[in-house]
């Protein structure tokens, strides 16, 4: 079967669709964005932009398909995530290969992020005892039992970022489905392609028709599906505007919503650390995905007499690396996400630079031609209150902070207003445990350079980095997306 993506390539550039109660359709959207791929500007394919009544046709699919699935046993339903996952390994070199086209990230990364989403699936599939609720016999009283069970609550929608084309939305949809709601994907406009191929292999797997939705478009898309009386919730992960802006307008209107937003990360090197293992972590972090990750390091506190032997010797490891096209074989740096993202990247350089921060390397000098491309970039004898040490830059630039010891470091992390993740590189027991202690962060590594959570786990996150209380993921997925009912009874 020729494939949505490749007729686009056979047939110059044309639109992508939505999948709306089980059918392609074109959106009645008016305006398009053409899709591209940042290492070669290439014009893979041109995204709609669906409206709100493009939004409520995907809603009303959504909403008609709830009653069904809701009353479908969760081992049935958890049955049919057991087959989305061997579509999804039997495509895994495909959709890898998809997600490095339109987003940049070497190949290695996007099988990573592959994998990522399959362990989703995977932890969903295991409903029936995710789902499971609790009881007490005479919980209330003598011969009066108590019990919780937890139900699904109807359509839910998953407004996505651009740095993990296929990884984020299967943070949200395969728990949101595996419990009985009804689900729409909004993909980033910036990387729509890999999801809709991900939809295209779907289609046949077993879901009945409005179960699984995709919906393409930007703001006014995101405003529809937040506002559509019908959506019950919404998960958000993307820049920290945006999500404040998601959160306030979706509680507004009563809703569930998690929000997941920007982060400036924060890796502390201890003067015990082991240097060239925290190097390879501290380069991984710093400028793997060219620093296009939620979890990305992009500001490092030197603590003590470590300093100079560790610029020293992150700088000679990050001139080593090779900036390229992410799917050349030996690229360690792919391009960043769009020219406009590139140069908004170079101007956060050059505002470093005014701000007196020391350039040790320069990546606007590593050119590489026909893509949006920056090599790795290190500042050093930044302060806590510049721009480049506060604000997130999303591009693979990172400032060091020196301080003489860890309550200092602290300090540093405290005062940001993000509070995604942070990581220490010690032996240092003692030192660990304070930090883990005290970062007010959602996600801590103790010598791990990116702390992402296993599927299992929630994906947390602190301060302006998160608004809401349950995280994608795991359990806290399983309660954001179900209501929790409470029975007494009494039989007389
Ligand atoms: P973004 O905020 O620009 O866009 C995210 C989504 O929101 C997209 O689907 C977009 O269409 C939509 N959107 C954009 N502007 C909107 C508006 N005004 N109103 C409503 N919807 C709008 O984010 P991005 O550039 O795609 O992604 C990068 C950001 O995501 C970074 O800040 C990164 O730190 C963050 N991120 C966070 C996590 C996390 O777990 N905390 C994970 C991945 C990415």
């Amino acid at each position: 079967m020729e494939t949505v993506i490749e007729q686009h390539a056979a047939e110059a550039v044309r639109s992508i669709q939505n999948f709306v109660g089980g059918q392609w359709s074109i959106p009645s959207a008016a305006e398009s964005l053409p899709v591209t791929n940042p290492a070669t500007g290439a014009v893979l394919a041109r995204v709609p932009l669906s409206k709100a009544p493009d939004v409520d046709v995907a809603v009303q699919a959504a909403y008609a398909a709830f009653p069904a699935w809701r009353a479908t046993p969760p081992v049935e339903r958890g049955r049919i995530l057991f087959a989305v996952r061997d579509r999804m390994e039997a495509h895994f070199n495909e959709l890898a290969h998809l997600v490095t086209e339109e987003h940049g990230k070497t190949l290695d990364d996007a099988r990573g992020s592959v994998r990522r989403a399959i362990e989703n699936v995977e932890v969903a599939a295991g409903i029936p005892s995710l789902m499971m609720g609790y009881g007490l016999e005479d919980g209330a009283a003598r011969g009066i039992d108590e019990e919780v069970i937890r139900q699904p609550l109807g359509v839910f929608a998953a407004i996505c970022p651009f740095n993990f084309p296929i990884m984020v939305p299967f943070w949200f949809w395969p728990y949101a489905i595996a419990t009985g709601n009804t689900f729409i994907v909004k993909p980033s406009e910036q990387v729509p392609l890999a999801m809709t191929r991900v939809f295209e292999l779907l289609e046949d797997v077993g879901f009945p028709p409005g179960v699984l939705n995709l919906v393409h478009g930007s703001r006014e898309t995101v405003e529809a599906l937040i506002d559509h009386p019908l959506v019950r919730g919404v998960s958000f992960v993307g820049s920290t505007p945006v999500a404040k802006a998601v959160y306030a307008r979706a509680a507004a209107r009563g809703k569930r919503v998690q929000a997941q937003g920007g982060a400036k990360n924060v890796l502390v090197i201890m003067p015990d650390a082991v240097l060239d293992k925290t190097i390879a972590n501290v380069i991984g972090s710093c400028f793997g995905s060219a620093g296009q990750r939620c979890l990305a390091g992009s500001l490092i506190i030197t603590v003590g007499d470590v300093h100079e032997r560790f610029v020293a010797a992150l700088r000679d490891a990050a001139k080593a690396l090779r900036v390229g096209n992410g799917l050349e074989e030996g690229t360690d740096v792919g391009p960043v996400i769009s020219e406009r993202a590139r140069e908004r990247i170079s101007g956060s350089i050059a505002r470093g630079v005014e701000e007196g921060a020391h350039l040790v390397l320069d990546g606007r000098e590593n050119p590489v031609a026909g893509g949006c491309f920056l090599g790795p970039t290190i500042f050093e004898g930044v302060r806590p209150d510049m721009a480049v040490a506060r604000e997130e830059i999303f591009g693979p630039v990172v400032g060091i902070v020196h301080v003489e010891n860890l309550g200092e470091a602290l300090a540093v992390i405290a005062a940001s207003p993000y509070g995604n993740a942070a990581s220490i590189f010690t032996q240092d027991g003692a030192a660990a445990r304070t930090f883990r202690y005290h970062a007010p962060v959602g996600n801590v590594g103790i010598n791990v350079g990116v702390a992402a959570p296993m599927a299992y786990f929630p994906f947390s996150g602190a301060k302006e980095s998160f608004f809401g209380t349950l995280h994608a993921q795991g359990r806290d997925a399983i309660d954001f997306y179900c209501e929790r009912k409470v029975v007494i009874t009494r039989w007389f």
